[in-house]
């Protein structure tokens, strides 16, 4: 096999013989991204913000006494914008988790990385948290570099040990927001309140995802999203030409031509009195400044085309704006558009017969999940025969016995009554069946099914002349479960001799 000097590869080339992170040894390249300004990084701030916000706060706030959002994975209990789902609303949870895939195939195959630049997590606490506190502490991109590159002294020492000390402060508030999403904030607070010696792993286990969260972002950083992460993989597999996404005009731009100081200043002054600088023959509006490839936090070059590593965090539209205005060219060399525009000099519709496809099974999942959320009731009975009994002959008759769990999602009060529909004549009699469940009560109670033989009067039978027992000695039996929101009827069996 040959191997290729990449030295002798162009500049302009490199990219398709090596990544922007890693040098040709094999060491990370660190990547020291400018800070971006800009329409696109004013909207991406504000979004953030409200992110934020919604992430530290949700867990706080209660609707109808649920938490906001719960993620309570170990009781299988979530909260999904104050509507409470528990294990038997599994199939629901599974439709909207299914639901929430598709729609992020719409986007990414109509709009890219859409996703990544401006609502993931990890972007928003690096591009908008973590880097900004960088930039404060330690500088401009530029004396990071010169920084890191020389001595350990005070100076460094310091710089150093304060951004560690914030990062680690910041990445234990998440790791407790995160958590607060899994336990509930309720209870979070309740352990901070007991102390952390009162609840030693669960503080171990925090103190862990805090080192987690610390890394990612001290260290980890662009790789989370280049290495790690599996929708970035994916994306390649549904982005195409017809994508709208953070795109340079090749058409427009190429050839690129480095201006000099004089060019800018000749094209300025042209600007001024009304003319037009005459630049070289073939020369498209690409300066070959590297504004967009110095903000670009994963350290590519847009110009080479839609790559991997871009998350669409649009820095390069905002630096490649700034330079256009600085030397009076229009706006928009590097936009939000399909390749397939591009070419044509026309802008496509991103609607395409794919999207549209995707958008069909979308509408059919989304009609399902509100249909069948409208129709859940509010409480969940189970009824089993209890395990390993069969029928007793007591003097009232034959009698079975039964296990019940009736879990109420609500967070109100909620009367109920339980009674047989059929077969007439069956008696039911109570072993701790409640008359009224608390608000996400969860009851596991027992009765006990009779089949009467005599009245208790020894009178004449009740029994039902109709009832039969099947093969196998048992019959059908069905339960109605009534609260002030309907009844449910259960099927269930009884076994006889
Ligand atoms: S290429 Fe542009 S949009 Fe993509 S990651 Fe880099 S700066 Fe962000
Ligand atoms: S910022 Fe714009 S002009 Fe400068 S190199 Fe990038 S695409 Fe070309």
């Amino acid at each position: 096999m040959a191997i290729i000097d990449i030295s002798t590869i162009d500049d302009h080339e490199r990219f398709r013989a090596e990544l922007a992170s890693i040098r040709p040894d094999g060491r990370r390249r660190w990547i020291y991204a400018r800070k971006p300004r800009g329409r696109y990084t004013r909207w991406r701030n504000i979004v953030s913000v409200v992110l934020l916000a919604f992430l530290m706060l949700a867990p706080y706030v209660k609707v109808d006494g649920h938490q906001f959002m719960l993620l309570n994975i170990i009781d299988r209990k979530f909260v999904f914008f104050g509507f409470p789902f528990w294990p038997s609303d599994f199939y629901l949870v599974t439709l909207m988790f299914l639901t929430t895939i598709v729609t992020f195939v719409i986007a990414t195959a109509s709009l890219g990385r859409i996703w990544c630049g401006w609502l993931c997590p990890q972007t928003v606490f690096m591009e908008m948290v973590f880097r900004k506190i960088e930039w404060l502490v330690e500088g401009s991109p530029v004396e990071q570099a010169r920084r890191h590159a020389g001595p350990w002294n005070a100076d460094r020492i310091m710089r150093t040990g304060g951004k560690f000390v914030i990062f680690f402060a910041l990445s234990f508030v998440i790791a407790n927001t995160f958590l607060s999403y899994v336990i509930s904030s309720d209870v979070l607070l309740r352990y901070i309140a007991d102390g952390p010696m009162a609840h030693v792993e669960l503080f171990g286990g925090l103190v862990f995802f805090t080192g987690v969260f610390f890394m990612v972002f001290y260290r980890f950083r662009e790789q989370a999203c280049l290495i790690a992460c599996p929708y970035g993989r994916y994306m390649s597999a549904l982005v195409d030409d017809k994508t709208v996404t953070v795109s340079y005009d090749h058409v427009r731009g190429e050839d690129r031509t480095k201006w000099s100081r004089e060019d800018v200043a000749a094209q300025r002054a042209a600007l001024a009195s009304g003319q037009t600088f005459a630049r070289p023959a073939g020369s498209g509006d690409c300066l070959d400044c590297h504004q967009c490839v110095t903000v670009c936090p994963t350290g590519i070059d847009i110009r080479n085309g839609i790559q991997l590593e871009c998350v669409g965090c649009t820095a390069c539209i905002d630096a490649c704006d700034e330079v256009m205005d600085k030397v009076g060219l229009d706006r928009g060399l590097i936009r939000y558009d399909s390749l397939t525009s591009i070419r044509s000099g026309k802008r496509q519709s991103f609607l395409t017969r794919r999207i549209v496809a995707y958008g069909i099974v979308w509408l059919v999942l989304m009609c399902t999940v509100v249909t069948l959320f409208a129709m859940r009731s509010s409480l969940d009975v189970v009824i089993l025969r209890q395990a390993g009994s069969t029928w007793v002959q007591t003097p009232q008759g034959l009698a079975n016995f039964y296990q019940v769990r009736l879990i109420n999602k609500t967070s109100k009060k909620m009367p109920v009554s339980i009674r047989v529909r059929e077969p007439r004549g069956m008696r039911l009699q109570s072993l701790g069946l409640p008359s009224v469940l608390r608000g996400e009560q969860i009851v596991n109670a027992r009765f006990i099914l009779t089949m009467q033989s005599a009245s208790e009067d020894g009178r004449e039978s009740h029994r039902d002349d109709h009832v039969e027992f099947h093969e196998k000695g048992a019959m059908q039996v069905i339960v109605d479960v009534e609260t002030p929101d309907g009844v449910q009827s259960l099927k269930t069996s009884f076994v006889g001799p």
